[in-house]
């Protein structure tokens, strides 16, 4: 099942979708926090009212629009994003230990696809892409093994973890770089994790105006998905509703020589096999027309 937040005539619902084409609302569910706090088990009451995503009066927003808390991020999960992250700046990207690096980033809203990327002209010079494969939490998950690992994954969702590399490097931390609004564009929707054959193997693209960035496959991530849920989970609980974002692979625009990072106008595209397309355009400051 494709679970969406989305909007239809200006109110917001959650919906379910087996197609990708026409949507059930489930009115038991006031927001997608609610429904994976509750569980759902794929099933659509009967006479729910579907609505088509692509009608004019649907308006596909993040699945997950306020997350409960911050997204818990990997940091050079994919060896080939290692190599190119440290050619750009060593002394902050540096990656000379075998465990996995976790980070935080804030996120206040996430937007969806088709939404805004704002640039941040003022305090960004900088602004890079990151497509990753972002794991949903769908049962509390203390102290559970990799083996386990899977009954407390509720689906997967991709997020653009846009940064700020001038950001990142000024302050040691990418805590600040990672977090400026707008920054956590995720979506199009929550696939359930029943949709795969187990932890999923799957092709993960950018395109940034149409030009083919980032490409590689979820299988070369350095720390696979369960093994990052039991390292985690051996300290803290992942509550339902945890989203992960595992990591993102090479081909970024600090990775680039020279660096081509984005720029206004730049339409970026964040594609994972199986779930879809996140479709953002990269926007400067308006000058107020109203004035
Ligand atoms: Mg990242």
């Amino acid at each position: 099942m494709r679970y969406y937040t989305l909007s239809h005539k200006g109110t917001a619902h959650v919906a379910a979708s087996k197609d990708g084409k026409r949507a059930y609302i489930l009115r038991a569910y006031k927001t997608m926090n609610v429904l994976l706090l509750k569980g759902h088990d794929g099933s659509v009451p009967p006479l729910s009212e579907a609505v088509g995503l692509d009608s004019p009066d649907v308006r596909i927003l993040s699945p997950i629009p306020h997350p409960r808390q911050d997204v818990i991020c990997l940091g050079i999960n994919y060896s080939d994003h290692a190599k190119e992250a440290e050619s750009f700046d060593k002394e902050a990207f540096t990656k000379d230990r075998p465990e996995p690096i976790f980070f935080s980033k804030r996120v206040d809203y996430s937007q969806g696809t088709q939404d805004v990327i704002p640039m941040h002209e003022d305090i960004c010079d900088s602004l890079d892409y990151e497509a990753e494969l972002a794991v949903v939490i769908g049962k509390d998950a203390y102290k559970v093994k990799a083996e386990e690992a899977f009954d407390h994954i509720f689906g997967y969702t991709i997020v653009n973890d846009v940064s700020a590399r001038n950001l990142q490097t000024k302050h040691k931390q990418w805590y600040f770089g990672k977090s400026l609004d707008g920054f956590t564009p995720m979506g199009p929707c929550i696939v359930s994790k029943d949709e795969f054959d187990g932890i999923p193997e799957l092709d993960i693209k950018t395109y940034v105006n149409g030009e083919l960035r980032q490409s590689s496959n979820t299988r070369n991530l350095i720390t696979g998905i369960p093994e990052i849920i039991e390292v985690l989970s051996a300290g803290m609980t992942l509550s339902a509703g945890t989203v992960i974002a595992t990591g993102t692979p090479s081909g970024v625009a600090m990775g680039m020589d020279p660096p081509v990072f984005l720029k206004d106008g730049d339409e970026v595209i964040c594609e994972i096999e199986g779930i879809g397309r996140l479709v953002n355009r990269v926007e400067g400051r308006r000058e107020d027309s109203s004035k």
